[in-house]
Protein backbone atom coordinates (compact mmCIF):
# COMPACT_ATOMS: atom_id res chain seq x y z
CA UNK A 1 0.00 0.00 0.00
CA UNK A 2 1.10 3.64 -0.31
CA UNK A 3 -0.10 7.42 -0.29
CA UNK A 4 -2.63 6.03 -3.11
CA UNK A 5 -4.75 4.21 -0.17
CA UNK A 6 -8.41 4.43 -1.13
CA UNK A 7 -10.02 4.45 2.28
CA UNK A 8 -9.62 5.77 5.41
CA UNK A 9 -6.93 4.25 7.93
CA UNK A 10 -8.79 3.39 11.02
CA UNK A 11 -6.97 0.93 12.76
CA UNK A 12 -2.93 0.56 14.44
CA UNK A 13 -2.41 -2.12 11.65
CA UNK A 14 -3.10 -0.34 9.29
CA UNK A 15 -0.93 2.98 10.64
CA UNK A 16 1.79 -0.17 10.43
CA UNK A 17 1.69 -1.09 7.11
CA UNK A 18 1.81 2.57 5.96
CA UNK A 19 5.03 3.22 8.06
CA UNK A 20 3.48 5.42 9.87
CA UNK A 21 3.52 4.02 13.32
CA UNK A 22 5.92 2.07 15.21
CA UNK A 23 4.73 -1.82 16.55
CA UNK A 24 4.51 -0.37 20.04
CA UNK A 25 2.31 -1.95 22.52
CA UNK A 26 1.89 0.81 24.50
CA UNK A 27 -0.05 2.38 21.26
CA UNK A 28 -2.95 0.37 22.20
CA UNK A 29 -3.99 2.73 25.25
CA UNK A 30 -3.69 5.70 22.67
CA UNK A 31 -5.83 4.01 19.99
CA UNK A 32 -8.45 2.88 22.90
CA UNK A 33 -8.85 6.58 23.94
CA UNK A 34 -9.54 7.82 20.84
CA UNK A 35 -10.70 6.33 17.91
CA UNK A 36 -8.39 6.43 14.47
CA UNK A 37 -9.34 8.07 11.38
CA UNK A 38 -6.98 9.22 8.34
CA UNK A 39 -8.49 10.18 5.46
CA UNK A 40 -6.84 9.51 2.00
CA UNK A 41 -6.47 12.77 1.07
CA UNK A 42 -4.35 13.46 4.27
CA UNK A 43 -2.33 10.38 4.16
CA UNK A 44 -1.28 11.76 0.79
CA UNK A 45 -0.22 14.77 2.08
CA UNK A 46 2.22 13.19 5.07
CA UNK A 47 5.98 13.53 4.13
CA UNK A 48 7.63 10.07 5.05
CA UNK A 49 11.10 11.85 4.73
CA UNK A 50 9.94 13.84 8.14
CA UNK A 51 9.58 12.14 10.94
CA UNK A 52 8.10 15.35 12.75
CA UNK A 53 4.85 16.00 9.49
CA UNK A 54 2.83 18.33 10.76
CA UNK A 55 -0.01 16.80 8.60
CA UNK A 56 0.99 12.96 10.66
CA UNK A 57 0.94 14.39 14.07
CA UNK A 58 -2.25 15.82 13.67
CA UNK A 59 -3.90 12.27 13.48
CA UNK A 60 -1.35 9.62 13.81
CA UNK A 61 -1.97 8.55 17.89
CA UNK A 62 1.81 9.28 19.90
CA UNK A 63 2.56 7.47 23.31
CA UNK A 64 2.62 10.93 24.60
CA UNK A 65 -1.13 10.86 24.81
CA UNK A 66 -1.07 8.31 27.18
CA UNK A 67 0.32 11.09 29.82
CA UNK A 68 -2.09 13.03 31.39
CA UNK A 69 -0.59 15.42 33.14
CA UNK A 70 -1.88 17.49 36.09
CA UNK A 71 -4.36 20.13 35.00
CA UNK A 72 -5.85 18.20 32.19
CA UNK A 73 -9.70 18.02 31.94
CA UNK A 74 -12.08 15.32 30.72
CA UNK A 75 -14.51 18.19 29.19
CA UNK A 76 -11.93 21.10 28.76
CA UNK A 77 -14.31 23.81 27.73
CA UNK A 78 -17.64 22.41 30.17
CA UNK A 79 -19.75 21.45 27.41
CA UNK A 80 -21.71 19.04 30.26
CA UNK A 81 -22.35 21.67 32.52
CA UNK A 82 -24.09 23.89 29.90
CA UNK A 83 -26.28 20.90 28.27
CA UNK A 84 -29.65 21.42 29.00
CA UNK A 85 -31.18 18.99 26.58
CA UNK A 86 -29.03 15.86 24.95
CA UNK A 87 -27.51 17.48 21.96
CA UNK A 88 -27.77 21.17 22.74
CA UNK A 89 -24.84 23.15 24.59
CA UNK A 90 -26.51 26.46 25.78
CA UNK A 91 -23.48 28.69 27.03
CA UNK A 92 -24.57 32.30 25.09
CA UNK A 93 -28.08 33.51 25.94
CA UNK A 94 -28.51 34.05 22.14
CA UNK A 95 -26.64 30.97 20.34
CA UNK A 96 -26.54 27.48 20.88
CA UNK A 97 -24.70 24.50 19.63
CA UNK A 98 -26.58 21.62 17.96
CA UNK A 99 -24.45 17.96 17.86
CA UNK A 100 -26.16 15.62 15.78
CA UNK A 101 -23.62 13.08 15.54
CA UNK A 102 -20.37 12.17 16.94
CA UNK A 103 -18.18 10.83 13.89
CA UNK A 104 -15.83 12.98 12.33
CA UNK A 105 -13.72 12.93 8.70
CA UNK A 106 -10.46 11.90 10.59
CA UNK A 107 -10.05 11.91 14.04
CA UNK A 108 -7.44 15.03 15.90
CA UNK A 109 -5.56 13.53 18.44
CA UNK A 110 -5.80 17.32 20.39
CA UNK A 111 -9.43 17.44 19.39
CA UNK A 112 -11.09 19.24 23.05
CA UNK A 113 -13.96 16.71 22.60
CA UNK A 114 -11.61 13.86 22.24
CA UNK A 115 -13.20 11.94 25.16
CA UNK A 116 -17.02 12.37 23.11
CA UNK A 117 -16.07 11.80 19.68
CA UNK A 118 -16.13 8.92 17.58
CA UNK A 119 -17.39 6.60 15.16
CA UNK A 120 -20.85 4.94 15.08
CA UNK A 121 -22.95 4.73 18.35
CA UNK A 122 -24.09 8.39 20.14
CA UNK A 123 -25.73 9.86 17.59
CA UNK A 124 -28.87 11.97 18.27
CA UNK A 125 -31.55 9.41 17.53
CA UNK A 126 -34.60 10.80 15.82
CA UNK A 127 -36.91 11.71 18.82
CA UNK A 128 -33.88 13.14 20.78
CA UNK A 129 -33.47 15.65 17.16
CA UNK A 130 -36.70 16.14 17.64
CA UNK A 131 -36.38 17.14 21.57
CA UNK A 132 -33.39 19.66 20.63
CA UNK A 133 -35.34 21.50 17.74
CA UNK A 134 -37.94 22.09 20.28
CA UNK A 135 -35.58 23.82 22.94
CA UNK A 136 -34.73 25.57 20.18
CA UNK A 137 -38.19 26.25 18.62
CA UNK A 138 -39.66 27.58 22.13
CA UNK A 139 -36.80 29.95 23.11
CA UNK A 140 -37.12 33.17 20.72
CA UNK A 141 -33.79 34.66 21.94
CA UNK A 142 -31.60 31.94 20.00
CA UNK A 143 -30.49 33.75 17.03
CA UNK A 144 -27.55 31.29 15.66
CA UNK A 145 -27.71 27.88 15.33
CA UNK A 146 -24.23 26.20 15.54
CA UNK A 147 -24.08 22.74 14.15
CA UNK A 148 -21.08 21.09 15.44
CA UNK A 149 -20.07 17.39 16.58
CA UNK A 150 -18.30 15.23 15.66
CA UNK A 151 -18.74 16.96 12.06
CA UNK A 152 -22.77 17.66 10.83
CA UNK A 153 -21.11 17.25 7.24
CA UNK A 154 -20.78 13.65 8.07
CA UNK A 155 -24.64 13.36 8.01
CA UNK A 156 -26.26 11.78 4.62
CA UNK A 157 -26.97 14.79 2.51
CA UNK A 158 -30.73 13.84 2.82
CA UNK A 159 -30.71 13.98 6.48
CA UNK A 160 -28.45 17.35 6.98
CA UNK A 161 -31.03 19.16 4.45
CA UNK A 162 -33.99 17.87 6.60
CA UNK A 163 -32.38 19.27 9.64
CA UNK A 164 -31.72 22.64 8.02
CA UNK A 165 -34.72 23.00 6.47
CA UNK A 166 -36.62 21.82 10.44
CA UNK A 167 -33.90 25.04 11.71
CA UNK A 168 -35.26 26.89 8.57
CA UNK A 169 -38.46 26.95 9.80
CA UNK A 170 -38.03 28.34 13.37
CA UNK A 171 -38.49 32.19 12.01
CA UNK A 172 -35.87 33.58 15.03
CA UNK A 173 -33.36 31.33 13.59
CA UNK A 174 -31.27 34.28 11.92
CA UNK A 175 -28.17 32.52 10.97
CA UNK A 176 -27.18 28.43 11.30
CA UNK A 177 -23.18 28.12 11.49
CA UNK A 178 -21.73 24.84 10.49
CA UNK A 179 -18.56 23.79 11.46
CA UNK A 180 -16.45 21.23 9.82
CA UNK A 181 -13.03 19.63 8.95
CA UNK A 182 -14.61 17.40 5.85
CA UNK A 183 -13.91 20.18 2.89
CA UNK A 184 -10.36 20.04 3.89
CA UNK A 185 -9.93 16.47 4.96
CA UNK A 186 -12.38 14.55 3.00
CA UNK A 187 -13.05 16.99 0.14
CA UNK A 188 -14.29 14.22 -2.50
CA UNK A 189 -17.46 14.10 -0.04
CA UNK A 190 -18.26 17.83 -1.20
CA UNK A 191 -20.20 17.04 -4.22
CA UNK A 192 -22.73 18.23 -5.61
CA UNK A 193 -25.81 16.07 -3.24
CA UNK A 194 -23.96 18.07 -0.03
CA UNK A 195 -23.97 21.37 -1.87
CA UNK A 196 -27.39 21.08 -2.77
CA UNK A 197 -27.85 20.17 0.88
CA UNK A 198 -26.20 23.42 2.38
CA UNK A 199 -27.35 25.92 -0.30
CA UNK A 200 -28.87 29.02 1.63
CA UNK A 201 -32.56 29.40 1.91
CA UNK A 202 -34.24 31.45 3.87
CA UNK A 203 -31.35 31.77 7.51
CA UNK A 204 -27.91 32.70 6.54
CA UNK A 205 -25.69 29.99 6.35
CA UNK A 206 -22.11 30.29 7.58
CA UNK A 207 -19.49 27.15 7.12
CA UNK A 208 -16.78 27.39 9.11
CA UNK A 209 -13.47 25.19 8.12
CA UNK A 210 -10.92 24.14 10.55
CA UNK A 211 -7.35 23.68 9.16
CA UNK A 212 -4.21 23.85 11.16
CA UNK A 213 -1.65 24.00 8.27
CA UNK A 214 -1.13 24.83 4.55
CA UNK A 215 -0.26 21.97 3.24
CA UNK A 216 -4.06 21.08 4.26
CA UNK A 217 -5.13 23.74 1.56
CA UNK A 218 -3.91 21.19 -1.58
CA UNK A 219 -6.10 21.45 -4.68
CA UNK A 220 -8.37 19.44 -3.73
CA UNK A 221 -9.75 21.06 -0.90
CA UNK A 222 -9.16 24.58 -2.69
CA UNK A 223 -11.46 22.81 -4.98
CA UNK A 224 -14.55 21.76 -2.76
CA UNK A 225 -14.14 25.44 -0.71
CA UNK A 226 -14.72 27.36 -4.01
CA UNK A 227 -17.87 25.06 -4.71
CA UNK A 228 -18.87 25.56 -1.42
CA UNK A 229 -18.60 29.49 -2.02
CA UNK A 230 -19.79 29.59 -5.36
CA UNK A 231 -23.13 27.81 -3.78
CA UNK A 232 -23.44 31.07 -1.57
CA UNK A 233 -21.91 29.91 1.93
CA UNK A 234 -19.32 32.72 2.82
CA UNK A 235 -16.73 30.83 4.46
CA UNK A 236 -14.49 30.83 7.91
CA UNK A 237 -11.22 29.43 8.79
CA UNK A 238 -10.42 28.18 12.69
CA UNK A 239 -7.01 26.86 13.60
CA UNK A 240 -6.11 25.06 16.95
CA UNK A 241 -2.35 26.17 17.58
CA UNK A 242 -0.48 23.27 18.17
CA UNK A 243 2.91 22.52 18.96
CA UNK A 244 4.90 21.06 16.07
CA UNK A 245 2.24 21.89 13.58
CA UNK A 246 1.81 25.75 13.18
CA UNK A 247 3.84 27.31 16.22
CA UNK A 248 5.54 29.26 13.92
CA UNK A 249 5.59 33.00 12.19
CA UNK A 250 6.45 31.41 8.74
CA UNK A 251 3.82 28.52 9.52
CA UNK A 252 0.60 30.67 10.34
CA UNK A 253 2.03 33.46 7.95
CA UNK A 254 1.29 30.80 4.98
CA UNK A 255 -1.65 29.38 6.68
CA UNK A 256 -3.34 32.66 6.70
CA UNK A 257 -2.68 33.47 3.37
CA UNK A 258 -3.24 30.34 1.54
CA UNK A 259 -6.91 30.29 3.97
CA UNK A 260 -7.90 34.11 2.24
CA UNK A 261 -6.93 33.25 -1.14
CA UNK A 262 -9.34 30.05 -0.52
CA UNK A 263 -11.96 32.24 0.10
CA UNK A 264 -11.66 31.77 3.62
CA UNK A 265 -11.81 34.43 6.67
CA UNK A 266 -9.62 33.46 9.41
CA UNK A 267 -11.60 33.64 12.42
CA UNK A 268 -10.48 31.98 15.28
CA UNK A 269 -6.87 30.88 16.40
CA UNK A 270 -7.54 28.53 19.59
CA UNK A 271 -5.34 28.48 22.33
CA UNK A 272 -4.99 24.92 22.88
CA UNK A 273 -7.37 23.16 25.45
CA UNK A 274 -6.81 21.53 28.68
CA UNK A 275 -7.63 18.02 27.04
CA UNK A 276 -6.13 15.17 28.61
CA UNK A 277 -2.88 13.44 27.02
CA UNK A 278 -2.48 16.09 24.72
CA UNK A 279 0.38 18.02 26.75
CA UNK A 280 3.12 17.76 23.56
CA UNK A 281 0.39 19.97 21.69
CA UNK A 282 0.62 22.38 24.23
CA UNK A 283 2.06 26.36 23.89
CA UNK A 284 2.27 28.92 26.33
CA UNK A 285 0.15 31.89 26.09
CA UNK A 286 2.92 34.10 26.03
CA UNK A 287 4.20 31.92 22.77
CA UNK A 288 0.96 32.64 21.18
CA UNK A 289 0.92 36.34 21.83
CA UNK A 290 4.47 36.56 20.02
CA UNK A 291 3.08 34.74 17.37
CA UNK A 292 -0.03 36.57 16.95
CA UNK A 293 2.26 39.95 16.78
CA UNK A 294 4.56 38.83 14.20
CA UNK A 295 1.57 38.24 12.48
CA UNK A 296 0.17 42.15 12.80
CA UNK A 297 2.97 43.21 11.21
CA UNK A 298 3.38 40.65 8.25
CA UNK A 299 -0.22 39.95 6.74
CA UNK A 300 -3.08 41.71 5.77
CA UNK A 301 -6.10 43.08 8.17
CA UNK A 302 -8.42 39.83 6.03
CA UNK A 303 -5.46 37.44 6.97
CA UNK A 304 -5.68 38.07 10.67
CA UNK A 305 -7.89 35.93 12.78
CA UNK A 306 -8.88 36.61 16.69
CA UNK A 307 -6.51 34.70 19.57
CA UNK A 308 -8.74 32.95 21.50
CA UNK A 309 -9.08 30.70 25.05
CA UNK A 310 -11.76 28.97 26.11
CA UNK A 311 -12.14 29.59 29.79
CA UNK A 312 -12.35 26.41 31.51
CA UNK A 313 -15.32 25.25 33.18
CA UNK A 314 -17.97 26.16 30.22
CA UNK A 315 -17.33 30.00 30.77
CA UNK A 316 -16.71 30.93 27.32
CA UNK A 317 -14.60 32.28 24.74
CA UNK A 318 -12.64 35.53 25.41
CA UNK A 319 -9.75 37.31 23.01
CA UNK A 320 -6.35 36.74 24.53
CA UNK A 321 -4.31 39.50 23.23
CA UNK A 322 -1.79 40.58 22.41
CA UNK A 323 -2.50 44.13 23.78
CA UNK A 324 -1.34 47.35 21.96
CA UNK A 325 -2.36 49.70 24.28
CA UNK A 326 -0.66 50.36 27.84
CA UNK A 327 -0.27 52.83 30.44
CA UNK A 328 2.00 55.44 29.44
CA UNK A 329 4.20 55.43 32.91
CA UNK A 330 6.12 58.95 31.81
CA UNK A 331 2.73 60.50 31.56
CA UNK A 332 1.73 63.89 33.41
CA UNK A 333 -1.92 63.17 33.96
CA UNK A 334 -3.41 60.05 34.66
CA UNK A 335 -4.81 59.44 30.65
CA UNK A 336 -1.45 58.91 28.99
CA UNK A 337 -1.11 55.58 26.69
CA UNK A 338 1.61 54.35 24.71
CA UNK A 339 0.43 52.24 21.58
CA UNK A 340 2.88 49.76 20.01
CA UNK A 341 2.62 49.75 16.54
CA UNK A 342 2.79 46.62 14.04
CA UNK A 343 6.02 46.83 13.39
CA UNK A 344 6.68 47.07 17.30
CA UNK A 345 7.55 50.28 18.13
CA UNK A 346 6.18 52.52 20.93
CA UNK A 347 4.22 55.30 20.90
CA UNK A 348 2.71 58.08 23.31
CA UNK A 349 -1.14 58.92 22.45
CA UNK A 350 -2.93 61.22 25.01
CA UNK A 351 -5.61 58.91 26.80
C1 LIG B 1 -17.49 28.45 20.71
C2 LIG B 1 -18.88 28.32 21.15
C3 LIG B 1 -19.89 29.10 20.58
C4 LIG B 1 -19.61 30.08 19.46
O1 LIG B 1 -18.86 31.12 19.94
P1 LIG B 1 -18.50 32.33 18.95
O2 LIG B 1 -17.54 33.11 19.78
O3 LIG B 1 -19.78 33.01 18.66
O4 LIG B 1 -17.90 31.74 17.74
C5 LIG B 1 -21.16 28.98 21.03
N1 LIG B 1 -21.47 28.12 22.03
C6 LIG B 1 -20.52 27.37 22.62
C7 LIG B 1 -20.92 26.46 23.71
C8 LIG B 1 -19.19 27.43 22.19
O5 LIG B 1 -18.28 26.65 22.75
S1 LIG C 1 -12.72 17.03 13.26
FE1 LIG C 1 -13.10 18.44 14.98
S2 LIG C 1 -14.46 17.34 16.38
FE2 LIG C 1 -13.55 15.83 14.99
S3 LIG C 1 -11.71 15.06 16.00
FE3 LIG C 1 -11.05 16.76 14.72
S4 LIG C 1 -11.13 18.56 16.08
FE4 LIG C 1 -12.36 16.93 17.05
Amino acid sequence: MSAAAMETLRTLEALEREGLVPADPRLAAAAEAMAIALTPEMLGLIRRDDPADPIARQFVPSVAETEIAQGELADPIGDEARSPVKGIVHRYPDRVLLKPLHACPVYCRFCFRREKVGPGGDALSTDEMAAAIAYIRARPEIWEVILTGGDPLMLAPRRLADLLAALDAIDHVGVIRLHSRVPIVDPSRVGDGLVEALRPRRAARWLAVHCNHPRELAPAARAALARLAEAGLPLLGQTVLLAGVNDDPDTLDALMRALVTARVKPYYLHHPDLVRGTGHFRVSIEKGQALMRALRGRLSGLAQPTYVLDVPGGHGKVPIGPGYLGDDPGAAGPDGLVVRDPFGGEHRYPG
